[in-house]
């Protein structure tokens, strides 16, 4: 394929390739919306299914139709949505058709790329830390006068993002969804952060979980570096099975980031500083100084529902930490405090608490809601009778239950602590209404008296 890039207008793209070709768009979230539109101005007849949406919500200038009519003979390329299978045992049907009709298969991520952007691009993945660390660099960035934007998984769909120019710095976060489905991509710099079981019910085995975090590696080029966490002796020993020249690699040291961390609030813990030690390295590919790094790290402000203190007084401090949708996450931010009320719960990981289990000397309560109560307390139990655990049915009452009985605690310092090491679909949309909810009860409580500061 050969796909030229006719208009680099303000906004959307228009790939000249595209120009009258009939392509599929199979998922309408938000990436394939802004695949679809990126289509339609690049003038291709565009169809669109979702199975689990309705006609309603249709793109403009799109033609809404199950995959199973489409002319198939006449279909260049299909764009699939991250999350939908598409190489394992669950692959969806239409991709089924689609390699049998040799239709191209690309994702959004590919999609972007083909806009050719003059930016240098800096993909992220990882189990966790992704977010946090394409935020912390894409501060580092920005307070050094280096033009940069963030999207992927994070921030703007890829195909939405406007290219800063040739100075200019692209952060793509990418998930195991987006890299397995991509296969475009060429990297001025790449990171893994860590990597433990995550997402199985999708790629079926830790295997291919591995397979598709390690995809990254084929995205770099004769120039690029590749930055690991030294201090995830699992990702290493992996590394050590791939062809990386070791000029490629480098990496780093949690030891790093701490010492540019210093006393920063919104890096605190093991966790945060090895994110640092990764944002460090990649603002160092783009020759930044550690002065330089240094004074901008100190001025990072953290980001939402990532061990985000929403109350603080002498007695307790309350934190959310809602985007702790596994066992690994929450080990890390149960390894960061002491005296804690833990509130957790959700649609459970196979592995349920899986790592959280190690952290549980920390732990003085734990307030269980949501649909792996269950679950939870008989890991609990087997690993420790003695702290009590209180079953809450929802959110609400874990956060009404928790800030009562710290206000009755003659223990000063306590932390109540929502990580849920679950993910959030039995009783919300996303992590983020979880995490706003949790606010929302924190300050209804809080206006009732019942937070004695
Ligand atoms: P991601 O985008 O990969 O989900 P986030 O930065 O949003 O990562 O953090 C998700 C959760 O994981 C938060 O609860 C956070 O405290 C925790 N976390 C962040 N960095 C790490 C890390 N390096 N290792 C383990 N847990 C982490």
């Amino acid at each position: 394929m050969d796909y030229l890039l006719l208009n680099l207008g303000k906004k959307l793209k228009n790939i000249s390739y595209f120009n009258d070709k009939y392509v599929g768009v199979l998922g309408l979230g938000l990436s394939g919306n802004a695949a679809a539109n990126v289509l339609v101005k690049s003038n291709a007849n565009v169809f669109v299914f979702d199975d689990k949406k309705n006609k309603s919500l249709v793109p403009k200038k799109t033609t809404w139709l199950n995959y199973k009519d489409w002319d198939w003979e006449k279909i260049d390329t299909l764009f699939v949505s991250p999350g939908i299978p598409i190489n394992s045992t669950k692959t969806h049907e239409a991709i089924k058709i689609a390699k049998k009709n040799n239709v191209n298969i690309l994702n959004e991520i590919d999609l972007f790329f083909l806009t050719r952007p003059s930016a240098k691009i800096i993909g992220v993945t990882g189990t966790n830390g992704k977010s946090t660390t394409v935020a912390l660099l894409n501060h580092i960035l920005t307070f050094n006068k280096i033009n940069s934007v963030i999207g992927g998984n994070f921030g703007l769909p890829a195909c939405e993002i406007i290219d800063p120019g040739k100075n200019g710095v692209i952060i793509l976060e990418l998930s195991s969804y987006q890299l397995d489905g991509a296969s475009k991509l060429s990297l001025h710099a790449a990171a893994i952060i860590n990597i433990t079981p995550d997402h199985i019910d999708y790629h079926e085995d830790f295997h291919n979980y591995i397979k598709s975090k390690l995809k990254i590696i084929s995205f770099l080029n004769q120039y690029s570096k590749l930055i690991i966490s030294n201090d995830d002796p699992f990702l290493k020993k992996i590394i050590n099975t791939q062809e990386i020249p070791k000029s490629k690699l480098i990496k780093v040291n949690r030891s790093i980031g701490k010492n540019f961390v210093q006393n920063s609030i919104y890096l605190s813990g093991k966790h945060n500083h090895i994110n640092a030690a990764i944002a460090i390295a990649l603002a160092q590919t783009m020759k930044l100084n550690e002065e330089q790094i240094k004074q901008a790290i100190n001025t990072f402000k953290g980001l939402p529902h990532r061990l985000e203190q929403i109350f603080f007084s002498d007695k307790i401090r309350i934190i959310n930490d809602s985007k702790a949708t596994n066992g690994e996450a929450t080990a890390a931010a149960l390894s960061s405090f002491k005296n804690i009320f833990w509130i957790a719960g959700g649609r459970p990981k196979s592995d349920g608490i899986g790592k959280a289990s190690n952290c549980l000397k920390n732990v003085l309560k734990i307030f269980l809601f949501g649909e792996s109560s269950e679950f939870f307390s008989k890991q609990i139990l087997a690993l420790n009778k003695h702290i009590p655990v209180i079953y809450c049915e929802t959110l609400e009452n874990a956060t009404k239950l928790a800030i009562h009985k710290s206000q009755n605690s003659e223990l000063k310092h306590i932390i109540i602590l929502l990580s849920p090491a679950a993910a959030s679909f039995d009783q919300f949309k996303n992590f983020e209404e979880r995490g706003d909810h949790f606010k929302k009860a924190v300050n209804l409580y809080s206006q009732k008296g019942n937070l004695v500061c």
